[in-house]
């Protein structure tokens, strides 16, 4: 595809993608597009390649590493807080402590990086960010 007529598909798409709420659509791991088709391949944290109820392209989608650093960070600090309350506040033993941190971490972990994948799909969508380019508007054909 031309970088020409993808523009005009991008373009096209554009009207609709804003007047989904990204937040909303990444909350609840739904197309940046239409907010109703899925966004996420089924059990997993792999993005689907195109949405199934408005057909948006999702193959481009690309959130990165950015996801899991929010994720990290956040699931550090509550997994942290949780510790001292259960093994300084309440005495729990400390295997008992390990293995209620761990089950937090790992499904909180999870349920957190499909929303913020998802958010962060959504949010490139409805602000239009992609690469950089030349702006050739000003009559200057580069050959
Ligand atoms: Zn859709």
């Amino acid at each position: 595809m031309t970088a020409e007529k993808q523009d005009k598909v991008l373009g096209a798409d554009r009207e609709q993608s804003r007047s989904v709420s990204p937040y909303k659509a990444g909350l609840m791991g739904r197309c940046p597009s239409c907010g109703e088709g899925a966004f996420f391949k089924k059990m997993s944290l792999d993005i689907r390649e195109e949405c199934e109820v408005c057909g948006f392209d999702l193959s481009k989608a690309d959130p990165g590493d950015g996801a899991q650093v929010f994720v990290i960070f956040i699931m550090g600090t509550i997994a942290a807080l949780v510790g001292f309350i259960l093994i300084g506040a309440l005495k729990l033993p400390s295997w008992l402590a390990v293995t209620i941190i761990f089950a937090i971490i790992l499904f909180g972990s999870i349920w957190m990086l499909r929303v913020f994948k998802a958010t962060l799909v959504a949010l490139q969508f409805h602000h239009d960010a992609s690469e950089g380019k030349l702006d050739n508007t000003e009559g200057h054909d580069a050959e």
